[in-house]
């Protein structure tokens, strides 16, 4: 009964930021790509082939990867990075942030959301949040019309989610297709899904079709942040192609990732599989 069901989900495409096949009325809050949409059992069984070896040998790393070099790889199997205050830290399902990581300085950056009550997903880090404001003005300047849907997520809150999982699937198909608590980009406080009053708010491959995703995909590295999550790349990265995923990365890198059009983990020489 659980594999029919699992095999019924696989049959959707579910991206690591989107609310998935149930998702019709309004943006969930950002998940990975494996793990359960808020209080919905959603589930995307991860493609094993996610993270193996890409083969890619070839190294484009800069100096942030020797400042990120020292890091422990921790009973799950997992690397924890061991600087996850940096800007251009890399996250992903094999490298987890420490501990109940926090970020220091969160804030509510001062940009459209598409929802009005106070929650934690409103907040990035301050430089973070700053680039954001200027990114979403430039935006306006040039016409369009940029909402923000969800920023950081705690590590908690993974955590449950994670956790819930593990009880109703046990641990070893839980992580299958269920992030663990640590590994989502969002818990760094430097990624933002963005998203239009076009796509009805949301989080859906076509946004990069959309005056604002292409825009965005022109444009974000002006300000510091990348598309994270790029076409094809789902070896290397771990995920589906997210035009909406915008990654604070700080303007001295942002520019180069983004003309050599490369991953976050290609950049700095890292990749899924380096246990
Ligand atoms: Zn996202």
């Amino acid at each position: 009964m659980k594999k029919a069901l699992l095999l019924t989900l696989l049959s959707f495409s579910l991206a690591a930021c989107s609310a998935g096949p149930f998702s019709a009325e309004e943006p969930e809050e950002e998940v990975p790509a494996s793990s359960t949409v808020d209080d919905e059992e959603v589930k995307e069984k991860e493609s094993p082939e996610a993270d193996q070896e890409t083969g890619t040998e070839e190294q484009t790393g800069e100096e942030g990867a020797n400042e990120q070099k020292e890091e422990k790889v921790t009973e799950d199997g997992l690397i924890q990075v061991d600087k996850p205050e940096s800007m251009t830290v890399v996250v992903n399902k094999n490298r987890k942030l420490p501990g109940e990581y926090v970020p220091p300085d969160l804030t509510v950056p001062d940009v459209p959301f598409y929802f009005n009550e106070d929650h934690p997903k409103k907040q990035m880090r301050e430089e973070a949040a700053r680039a954001l404001e200027e990114l979403f003005a430039a935006a306006e300047e040039d016409g369009l019309d940029l909402v923000a849907a969800s920023g950081y997520r705690s590590y908690d809150r993974q955590k449950e989610i994670y956790e819930r999982n593990v009880e109703i699937y046990g641990e070893e198909e839980t992580n299958t297709f269920s992030a663990k608590p640590g590994t989502s980009e969002h818990q760094t406080g430097l990624a933002m899904d963005v998203t239009s009053a076009e796509m009805s708010f949301k989080l859906e491959q076509s946004f990069g079709n959309t005056a604002e995703g292409e825009w965005l995909a022109e444009h974000a590295h002006e300000h510091g942040f990348i598309i994270r999550y790029i076409k094809g790349m789902k070896e290397v990265t771990g995920y589906m192609y997210e035009p909406w995923h915008l990654r604070y990365v700080g303007e001295e890198y942002s520019t180069d990732v983004h003309e050599r059009e490369v991953t976050l983990e290609e950049f700095f020489g890292y990749y899924p599989s380096d246990e």
